[in-house]
Protein backbone atom coordinates (compact mmCIF):
# COMPACT_ATOMS: atom_id res chain seq x y z
CA UNK A 1 0.00 0.00 0.00
CA UNK A 2 2.19 2.86 -1.03
CA UNK A 3 1.13 6.43 -1.82
CA UNK A 4 2.54 7.39 -5.34
CA UNK A 5 4.23 10.41 -6.03
CA UNK A 6 1.49 13.39 -7.29
CA UNK A 7 1.38 13.96 -11.02
CA UNK A 8 2.59 17.58 -12.41
CA UNK A 9 -0.41 20.35 -11.84
CA UNK A 10 2.01 22.91 -13.35
CA UNK A 11 -0.12 23.80 -15.98
CA UNK A 12 -3.00 23.16 -14.63
CA UNK A 13 -2.56 25.64 -11.23
CA UNK A 14 -1.66 28.57 -13.40
CA UNK A 15 -4.58 28.02 -16.17
CA UNK A 16 -6.49 27.79 -12.84
CA UNK A 17 -5.05 30.47 -11.05
CA UNK A 18 -6.42 32.71 -14.77
CA UNK A 19 -9.49 30.80 -14.24
CA UNK A 20 -10.23 32.37 -10.57
CA UNK A 21 -9.83 35.70 -11.84
CA UNK A 22 -12.52 35.22 -14.48
CA UNK A 23 -15.25 32.52 -12.80
CA UNK A 24 -16.70 32.81 -9.46
CA UNK A 25 -14.49 29.86 -8.05
CA UNK A 26 -12.52 29.47 -11.63
CA UNK A 27 -15.04 27.06 -12.75
CA UNK A 28 -18.41 27.63 -14.53
CA UNK A 29 -20.03 24.29 -12.56
CA UNK A 30 -18.92 24.25 -8.75
CA UNK A 31 -18.23 20.85 -8.52
CA UNK A 32 -15.37 20.91 -11.10
CA UNK A 33 -13.68 22.95 -8.64
CA UNK A 34 -12.38 20.42 -6.41
CA UNK A 35 -13.20 21.24 -3.93
CA UNK A 36 -13.19 17.72 -2.33
CA UNK A 37 -10.64 15.99 -3.19
CA UNK A 38 -6.76 16.58 -3.21
CA UNK A 39 -5.36 19.63 -5.38
CA UNK A 40 -6.08 21.90 -8.45
CA UNK A 41 -8.84 21.09 -11.06
CA UNK A 42 -6.98 19.56 -13.86
CA UNK A 43 -7.67 21.39 -17.17
CA UNK A 44 -8.65 19.18 -19.49
CA UNK A 45 -7.17 19.15 -23.17
CA UNK A 46 -8.52 16.58 -25.14
CA UNK A 47 -9.74 12.92 -24.97
CA UNK A 48 -10.13 10.30 -26.82
CA UNK A 49 -12.24 6.92 -26.76
CA UNK A 50 -11.57 6.23 -22.79
CA UNK A 51 -8.51 8.07 -22.42
CA UNK A 52 -7.95 12.06 -21.77
CA UNK A 53 -5.28 14.14 -21.57
CA UNK A 54 -4.85 17.41 -18.94
CA UNK A 55 -2.29 20.36 -19.94
CA UNK A 56 0.10 18.77 -18.05
CA UNK A 57 0.16 16.23 -20.36
CA UNK A 58 -1.04 13.50 -17.81
CA UNK A 59 -3.08 10.55 -19.34
CA UNK A 60 -6.28 9.03 -17.69
CA UNK A 61 -8.58 6.55 -18.24
CA UNK A 62 -12.00 8.34 -17.72
CA UNK A 63 -14.63 7.43 -15.73
CA UNK A 64 -16.22 10.82 -15.14
CA UNK A 65 -17.12 11.02 -19.50
CA UNK A 66 -18.72 14.32 -18.58
CA UNK A 67 -21.05 13.31 -16.09
CA UNK A 68 -22.81 10.78 -18.20
CA UNK A 69 -23.41 12.12 -21.77
CA UNK A 70 -20.44 10.70 -23.13
CA UNK A 71 -21.23 6.60 -23.58
CA UNK A 72 -19.45 6.36 -26.60
CA UNK A 73 -16.09 7.69 -25.24
CA UNK A 74 -14.81 10.76 -26.45
CA UNK A 75 -14.25 11.76 -29.80
CA UNK A 76 -16.31 8.81 -31.45
CA UNK A 77 -16.15 9.01 -35.03
CA UNK A 78 -19.70 8.75 -35.63
CA UNK A 79 -21.04 11.41 -33.66
CA UNK A 80 -17.48 13.98 -34.55
CA UNK A 81 -18.23 13.13 -38.48
CA UNK A 82 -22.82 13.72 -37.98
CA UNK A 83 -21.38 16.84 -36.01
CA UNK A 84 -18.83 17.82 -38.68
CA UNK A 85 -21.46 17.44 -41.69
CA UNK A 86 -24.14 19.34 -39.85
CA UNK A 87 -21.22 21.95 -39.31
CA UNK A 88 -20.78 23.14 -42.54
CA UNK A 89 -24.57 24.16 -43.29
CA UNK A 90 -24.62 26.95 -40.43
CA UNK A 91 -24.98 26.64 -36.46
CA UNK A 92 -28.24 27.85 -35.58
CA UNK A 93 -31.24 29.31 -37.53
CA UNK A 94 -33.54 29.57 -34.83
CA UNK A 95 -36.22 27.61 -37.74
CA UNK A 96 -37.15 24.20 -37.63
CA UNK A 97 -35.02 21.60 -39.26
CA UNK A 98 -35.12 17.80 -40.55
CA UNK A 99 -32.67 16.92 -37.90
CA UNK A 100 -34.95 17.82 -35.05
CA UNK A 101 -37.56 15.67 -36.90
CA UNK A 102 -35.03 12.65 -37.44
CA UNK A 103 -33.82 12.67 -33.35
CA UNK A 104 -37.32 12.29 -32.61
CA UNK A 105 -37.81 9.77 -34.64
CA UNK A 106 -35.19 8.11 -33.34
CA UNK A 107 -36.30 8.41 -29.72
CA UNK A 108 -40.52 8.16 -30.44
CA UNK A 109 -40.41 4.93 -32.83
CA UNK A 110 -37.96 3.05 -30.25
CA UNK A 111 -39.28 4.15 -26.74
CA UNK A 112 -42.67 3.06 -24.94
CA UNK A 113 -43.06 5.38 -23.14
CA UNK A 114 -43.55 8.62 -24.69
CA UNK A 115 -45.76 9.96 -27.13
CA UNK A 116 -44.17 13.48 -28.13
CA UNK A 117 -41.27 15.11 -26.94
CA UNK A 118 -39.91 18.98 -26.91
CA UNK A 119 -35.90 19.08 -27.09
CA UNK A 120 -34.41 22.33 -24.58
CA UNK A 121 -30.59 22.90 -23.95
CA UNK A 122 -30.04 21.44 -20.46
CA UNK A 123 -31.25 19.09 -17.95
CA UNK A 124 -32.32 21.69 -15.67
CA UNK A 125 -34.59 23.07 -18.54
CA UNK A 126 -35.76 20.13 -19.05
CA UNK A 127 -37.02 19.53 -15.21
CA UNK A 128 -37.68 23.01 -14.98
CA UNK A 129 -40.23 22.64 -17.93
CA UNK A 130 -41.54 19.58 -16.85
CA UNK A 131 -42.50 20.49 -13.52
CA UNK A 132 -44.13 23.36 -14.86
CA UNK A 133 -46.10 21.01 -17.40
CA UNK A 134 -47.33 19.20 -14.38
CA UNK A 135 -48.42 21.94 -12.41
CA UNK A 136 -50.25 23.23 -15.86
CA UNK A 137 -51.91 20.05 -16.48
CA UNK A 138 -53.21 19.02 -12.94
CA UNK A 139 -53.81 22.43 -12.02
CA UNK A 140 -52.01 21.97 -8.79
CA UNK A 141 -49.19 23.78 -7.04
CA UNK A 142 -47.11 21.20 -4.78
CA UNK A 143 -44.35 19.02 -5.90
CA UNK A 144 -43.05 16.06 -4.22
CA UNK A 145 -39.33 15.37 -4.49
CA UNK A 146 -36.87 13.03 -2.51
CA UNK A 147 -33.91 13.43 -0.41
CA UNK A 148 -30.63 12.73 -2.41
CA UNK A 149 -32.32 13.75 -5.73
CA UNK A 150 -30.69 16.35 -7.28
CA UNK A 151 -32.69 17.58 -10.47
CA UNK A 152 -30.99 20.72 -11.89
CA UNK A 153 -31.06 24.21 -10.45
CA UNK A 154 -34.25 25.61 -10.67
CA UNK A 155 -35.82 26.93 -7.98
CA UNK A 156 -38.63 24.67 -7.03
CA UNK A 157 -35.91 22.32 -7.40
CA UNK A 158 -33.10 23.28 -4.91
CA UNK A 159 -35.07 22.30 -2.21
CA UNK A 160 -33.46 20.69 0.57
CA UNK A 161 -35.49 18.23 3.37
CA UNK A 162 -36.65 20.64 6.31
CA UNK A 163 -36.26 18.93 10.02
CA UNK A 164 -39.61 16.63 10.27
CA UNK A 165 -40.36 13.41 7.90
CA UNK A 166 -42.83 15.22 5.80
CA UNK A 167 -42.23 19.12 6.14
CA UNK A 168 -42.15 21.82 3.34
CA UNK A 169 -39.11 22.16 2.18
CA UNK A 170 -35.98 24.01 2.75
CA UNK A 171 -34.25 26.45 0.61
CA UNK A 172 -30.56 24.80 -0.03
CA UNK A 173 -29.84 27.96 -1.83
CA UNK A 174 -29.24 31.23 -1.20
CA UNK A 175 -31.48 32.97 -3.90
CA UNK A 176 -34.30 30.98 -3.95
CA UNK A 177 -37.43 32.39 -2.04
CA UNK A 178 -38.91 30.66 0.66
CA UNK A 179 -41.98 30.99 -0.49
CA UNK A 180 -41.15 28.75 -3.83
CA UNK A 181 -39.58 26.12 -1.36
CA UNK A 182 -42.87 25.93 0.06
CA UNK A 183 -44.26 24.05 -3.10
CA UNK A 184 -42.02 21.75 -2.94
CA UNK A 185 -42.11 19.01 -0.06
CA UNK A 186 -39.13 16.49 0.79
CA UNK A 187 -39.01 13.49 1.73
CA UNK A 188 -36.81 10.79 2.37
CA UNK A 189 -36.53 7.95 -0.29
CA UNK A 190 -37.59 3.62 0.10
CA UNK A 191 -40.37 5.31 2.80
CA UNK A 192 -43.50 4.68 2.11
CA UNK A 193 -45.08 6.05 5.04
CA UNK A 194 -43.37 9.15 4.24
CA UNK A 195 -45.57 9.35 0.85
CA UNK A 196 -48.33 8.50 2.38
CA UNK A 197 -48.27 11.60 4.52
CA UNK A 198 -47.26 14.00 2.26
CA UNK A 199 -50.43 12.77 0.06
CA UNK A 200 -52.67 13.23 3.02
CA UNK A 201 -51.34 16.27 4.45
CA UNK A 202 -51.68 18.29 1.78
CA UNK A 203 -54.12 16.35 0.31
CA UNK A 204 -55.78 17.54 -3.33
CA UNK A 205 -52.44 20.06 -3.77
CA UNK A 206 -49.72 17.68 -5.44
CA UNK A 207 -49.19 18.70 -8.54
CA UNK A 208 -46.34 15.49 -9.21
CA UNK A 209 -43.67 13.55 -7.87
CA UNK A 210 -40.35 13.80 -9.66
CA UNK A 211 -37.71 10.93 -9.17
CA UNK A 212 -34.63 10.32 -10.65
CA UNK A 213 -35.06 7.07 -13.04
CA UNK A 214 -32.30 5.31 -10.62
CA UNK A 215 -31.09 8.13 -7.68
CA UNK A 216 -27.28 9.24 -8.93
CA UNK A 217 -26.37 12.14 -7.67
CA UNK A 218 -26.20 11.61 -4.16
CA UNK A 219 -24.11 8.04 -4.42
CA UNK A 220 -26.12 5.31 -6.22
CA UNK A 221 -29.46 4.83 -4.35
CA UNK A 222 -31.00 1.59 -6.05
CA UNK A 223 -35.04 1.41 -5.27
CA UNK A 224 -36.79 -1.25 -5.50
CA UNK A 225 -39.06 -2.36 -8.20
CA UNK A 226 -42.00 -2.88 -5.99
CA UNK A 227 -41.51 0.70 -4.16
CA UNK A 228 -41.32 2.47 -8.23
CA UNK A 229 -44.79 0.71 -8.66
CA UNK A 230 -46.32 1.93 -4.97
CA UNK A 231 -44.91 5.56 -6.26
CA UNK A 232 -46.92 4.85 -9.60
CA UNK A 233 -49.69 3.61 -7.57
CA UNK A 234 -49.98 6.27 -5.15
CA UNK A 235 -49.71 9.35 -7.43
CA UNK A 236 -52.41 7.72 -9.71
CA UNK A 237 -54.63 7.57 -6.74
CA UNK A 238 -54.53 10.95 -6.24
CA UNK A 239 -54.21 12.08 -9.52
CA UNK A 240 -50.77 13.14 -9.36
CA UNK A 241 -48.24 13.03 -11.56
CA UNK A 242 -45.12 10.68 -11.63
CA UNK A 243 -42.49 11.95 -13.29
CA UNK A 244 -39.19 10.01 -13.96
CA UNK A 245 -35.92 12.56 -14.25
CA UNK A 246 -33.77 10.23 -16.83
CA UNK A 247 -31.16 12.81 -17.31
CA UNK A 248 -28.38 10.13 -16.26
CA UNK A 249 -30.43 7.03 -16.81
CA UNK A 250 -32.00 7.62 -20.53
CA UNK A 251 -30.35 5.75 -22.91
CA UNK A 252 -27.76 4.91 -20.21
CA UNK A 253 -29.70 1.62 -18.70
CA UNK A 254 -31.14 0.89 -22.05
CA UNK A 255 -32.71 2.73 -24.94
CA UNK A 256 -35.88 2.85 -22.52
CA UNK A 257 -34.04 3.89 -19.52
CA UNK A 258 -35.13 3.39 -15.68
CA UNK A 259 -38.52 3.46 -17.15
CA UNK A 260 -38.25 0.02 -18.78
CA UNK A 261 -35.59 -1.05 -16.40
CA UNK A 262 -38.41 -1.16 -13.61
CA UNK A 263 -41.44 -1.61 -16.28
CA UNK A 264 -43.66 1.10 -14.61
CA UNK A 265 -45.08 4.37 -17.08
CA UNK A 266 -43.96 7.67 -16.18
CA UNK A 267 -46.35 10.71 -16.60
CA UNK A 268 -43.44 12.32 -17.78
CA UNK A 269 -40.18 11.78 -18.75
CA UNK A 270 -36.82 14.29 -18.71
CA UNK A 271 -33.72 13.62 -20.10
CA UNK A 272 -30.47 15.11 -21.23
CA UNK A 273 -26.87 14.10 -20.89
CA UNK A 274 -26.57 10.95 -23.48
CA UNK A 275 -29.34 12.60 -25.90
CA UNK A 276 -27.14 15.28 -27.02
CA UNK A 277 -24.14 13.22 -27.65
CA UNK A 278 -22.16 15.81 -25.25
CA UNK A 279 -23.65 18.89 -26.81
CA UNK A 280 -25.87 20.93 -25.03
CA UNK A 281 -29.52 18.58 -25.23
CA UNK A 282 -32.43 18.40 -22.78
CA UNK A 283 -35.44 16.99 -23.54
CA UNK A 284 -38.91 16.33 -22.16
CA UNK A 285 -41.55 13.92 -23.42
CA UNK A 286 -45.00 12.66 -22.43
CA UNK A 287 -48.28 11.39 -23.78
CA UNK A 288 -50.11 12.78 -26.86
CA UNK A 289 -52.51 14.28 -24.30
CA UNK A 290 -50.27 15.41 -21.78
CA UNK A 291 -47.75 17.34 -23.96
CA UNK A 292 -50.50 18.79 -25.58
CA UNK A 293 -50.68 21.56 -23.42
CA UNK A 294 -47.36 22.78 -24.16
CA UNK A 295 -47.45 26.24 -25.93
CA UNK A 296 -48.23 26.84 -29.12
CA UNK A 297 -50.84 24.07 -28.77
CA UNK A 298 -51.75 24.46 -24.99
CA UNK A 299 -51.05 27.40 -22.53
CA UNK A 300 -47.86 26.10 -20.69
CA UNK A 301 -45.31 28.03 -22.25
CA UNK A 302 -41.76 26.85 -22.87
CA UNK A 303 -39.09 28.00 -25.38
CA UNK A 304 -35.66 28.53 -26.52
CA UNK A 305 -33.57 30.05 -29.04
CA UNK A 306 -31.26 27.21 -29.50
CA UNK A 307 -34.10 24.76 -28.52
CA UNK A 308 -33.63 21.84 -30.97
CA UNK A 309 -29.95 23.37 -32.19
CA UNK A 310 -28.75 21.64 -35.52
CA UNK A 311 -25.49 20.97 -34.47
CA UNK A 312 -26.53 19.26 -31.18
CA UNK A 313 -29.07 17.27 -33.01
CA UNK A 314 -26.41 15.68 -34.98
CA UNK A 315 -24.81 14.85 -32.21
CA UNK A 316 -27.64 13.08 -30.77
CA UNK A 317 -28.38 11.59 -33.84
CA UNK A 318 -25.43 9.66 -34.74
CA UNK A 319 -24.66 8.53 -31.18
CA UNK A 320 -28.43 7.47 -30.23
CA UNK A 321 -28.13 5.32 -34.15
CA UNK A 322 -25.17 4.10 -32.70
CA UNK A 323 -26.79 2.87 -29.31
CA UNK A 324 -30.12 1.47 -30.67
CA UNK A 325 -28.06 -0.81 -33.18
CA UNK A 326 -26.83 -2.52 -30.06
CA UNK A 327 -24.76 -1.63 -27.57
CA UNK A 328 -26.15 -2.06 -24.22
CA UNK A 329 -25.84 -5.67 -23.73
CA UNK A 330 -22.11 -6.34 -24.45
CA UNK A 331 -21.21 -2.60 -22.24
CA UNK A 332 -23.50 -3.56 -19.46
CA UNK A 333 -22.01 -6.99 -18.97
CA UNK A 334 -18.38 -5.27 -19.27
CA UNK A 335 -18.96 -3.21 -16.40
CA UNK A 336 -20.66 -6.00 -14.08
CA UNK A 337 -17.57 -7.70 -14.78
CA UNK A 338 -15.41 -4.93 -13.76
CA UNK A 339 -17.94 -4.10 -10.74
CA UNK A 340 -18.09 -7.57 -9.68
CA UNK A 341 -14.10 -7.79 -9.70
CA UNK A 342 -13.92 -5.08 -7.54
CA UNK A 343 -16.07 -6.15 -5.00
CA UNK A 344 -14.77 -9.82 -4.74
CA UNK A 345 -11.43 -8.10 -4.16
CA UNK A 346 -12.30 -5.58 -1.51
CA UNK A 347 -14.71 -8.24 0.14
CA UNK A 348 -11.52 -10.90 0.15
CA UNK A 349 -9.57 -7.62 1.77
CA UNK A 350 -12.43 -7.88 4.11
CA UNK A 351 -12.39 -3.59 3.56
CA UNK A 352 -15.39 -1.93 4.07
CA UNK A 353 -16.54 -1.16 0.45
CA UNK A 354 -19.60 -2.21 -1.55
CA UNK A 355 -19.97 -1.06 -5.43
CA UNK A 356 -23.46 -0.60 -6.39
CA UNK A 357 -24.01 -0.53 -10.09
CA UNK A 358 -26.92 -0.43 -12.32
CA UNK A 359 -25.76 -0.86 -16.13
CA UNK A 360 -22.90 0.67 -16.88
CA UNK A 361 -23.30 2.98 -13.67
CA UNK A 362 -20.97 2.10 -10.91
CA UNK A 363 -20.50 3.85 -7.02
CA UNK A 364 -17.91 2.41 -4.86
CA UNK A 365 -19.03 3.11 -1.28
CA UNK A 366 -16.95 3.16 1.83
CA UNK A 367 -19.83 1.15 3.82
CA UNK A 368 -20.21 -2.56 4.89
CA UNK A 369 -23.86 -1.98 4.49
CA UNK A 370 -25.92 -4.48 1.79
CA UNK A 371 -28.00 -1.82 0.38
CA UNK A 372 -28.16 2.09 0.48
CA UNK A 373 -31.39 3.49 -0.90
CA UNK A 374 -31.61 6.42 1.19
CA UNK A 375 -29.27 9.80 1.51
CA UNK A 376 -29.20 9.64 5.58
CA UNK A 377 -27.68 6.03 4.83
CA UNK A 378 -24.36 7.38 3.48
CA UNK A 379 -22.26 8.52 6.48
CA UNK A 380 -20.30 11.92 5.67
CA UNK A 381 -17.23 10.45 6.86
CA UNK A 382 -16.50 7.74 4.49
CA UNK A 383 -16.00 10.92 2.38
CA UNK A 384 -12.45 11.41 3.31
CA UNK A 385 -11.58 7.75 2.14
CA UNK A 386 -12.66 8.67 -1.13
CA UNK A 387 -10.45 11.67 -1.10
CA UNK A 388 -7.78 9.92 -0.69
CA UNK A 389 -8.49 7.14 -3.48
CA UNK A 390 -8.92 9.85 -5.82
CA UNK A 391 -5.41 11.36 -5.40
CA UNK A 392 -4.27 7.69 -5.40
CA UNK A 393 -6.45 7.28 -8.35
CA UNK A 394 -5.42 10.22 -10.28
CA UNK A 395 -1.20 9.72 -10.02
CA UNK A 396 -2.02 6.17 -11.24
CA UNK A 397 -3.69 7.62 -14.29
CA UNK A 398 -7.69 6.99 -13.36
CA UNK A 399 -10.26 9.92 -13.98
CA UNK A 400 -13.12 9.78 -11.43
CA UNK A 401 -15.67 12.52 -10.27
CA UNK A 402 -14.16 14.91 -7.75
CA UNK A 403 -16.65 14.32 -5.01
CA UNK A 404 -17.33 10.91 -3.52
CA UNK A 405 -21.20 11.38 -4.07
CA UNK A 406 -20.51 11.09 -7.81
CA UNK A 407 -21.13 7.96 -9.58
CA UNK A 408 -19.10 6.41 -12.25
CA UNK A 409 -19.38 5.56 -15.86
CA UNK A 410 -18.01 2.97 -18.07
CA UNK A 411 -18.27 3.94 -21.74
CA UNK A 412 -18.14 1.59 -24.65
CA UNK A 413 -15.13 2.62 -25.51
CA UNK A 414 -13.24 1.33 -22.56
CA UNK A 415 -11.75 -1.83 -23.56
CA UNK A 416 -11.22 -5.10 -21.23
CA UNK A 417 -7.58 -4.05 -20.86
CA UNK A 418 -8.68 -0.92 -20.00
CA UNK A 419 -10.82 -1.81 -17.31
CA UNK A 420 -8.08 -4.55 -16.15
CA UNK A 421 -5.51 -1.78 -15.68
CA UNK A 422 -8.21 -0.10 -13.94
CA UNK A 423 -9.00 -2.34 -11.64
CA UNK A 424 -5.58 -2.72 -10.21
CA UNK A 425 -5.07 1.13 -9.83
CA UNK A 426 -7.79 1.15 -7.81
CA UNK A 427 -6.58 -2.24 -5.72
CA UNK A 428 -3.40 -0.79 -5.15
CA UNK A 429 -5.26 2.67 -4.15
CA UNK A 430 -7.44 0.88 -1.69
CA UNK A 431 -4.53 -0.44 -0.07
CA UNK A 432 -3.22 2.68 0.69
CA UNK A 433 -6.65 3.97 2.03
CA UNK A 434 -7.04 1.49 4.21
CA UNK A 435 -3.19 0.87 4.84
CA UNK A 436 -3.38 1.61 8.67
N1 LIG B 1 -31.40 15.82 -13.46
C1 LIG B 1 -30.48 14.90 -13.18
C2 LIG B 1 -30.93 13.54 -12.73
C3 LIG B 1 -29.13 15.18 -13.32
O1 LIG B 1 -28.21 14.24 -13.04
C4 LIG B 1 -28.75 16.47 -13.78
C5 LIG B 1 -27.28 16.84 -13.97
N2 LIG B 1 -26.36 16.09 -13.33
C6 LIG B 1 -29.74 17.39 -14.06
C7 LIG B 1 -31.06 17.04 -13.90
C8 LIG B 1 -29.40 18.77 -14.57
O2 LIG B 1 -28.87 18.67 -15.85
P1 LIG B 1 -27.92 19.82 -16.44
O3 LIG B 1 -26.68 19.79 -15.62
O4 LIG B 1 -27.73 19.42 -17.86
O5 LIG B 1 -28.68 21.10 -16.31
Amino acid sequence: GQSKPDISREKSTQLYEKAKQYFPGGVNSPVRAFKSVHGVPLFIEKGDGCLIWDADGNEFIDFCCSWGPLILGHNNEKVRESVTAALQNGLSFGAPTALENELAELILKNNRFIEKIRFVSSGTEAVMSAIRLARGYTNKDKIIKFEGCYHGHSDSLLVKAGSGLVTFGETSSAGVPKSFAEETIVIPLNDRKAVEEAFSQFKDQVAAVIIEGIPANNGLLIQEKEYVHFLREITQQNNALLIFDEVITGFRLGFEGAAAYYDVQPDIITYGKIIGGGMPVGAYGASNEIMSRISPDGNVYQAGTLSGNPIAMAAGIAQLSVLKSGVYKSLNSKALAFVEALQRYVSAKNYKVKIFSAGSIFWIAFTDKEHIRAASEIDPQSMEKYKVMHRELLNRGIYFGPSGYEVGFVSNAHTKTDLEKAKRAIFESLEVVFRN
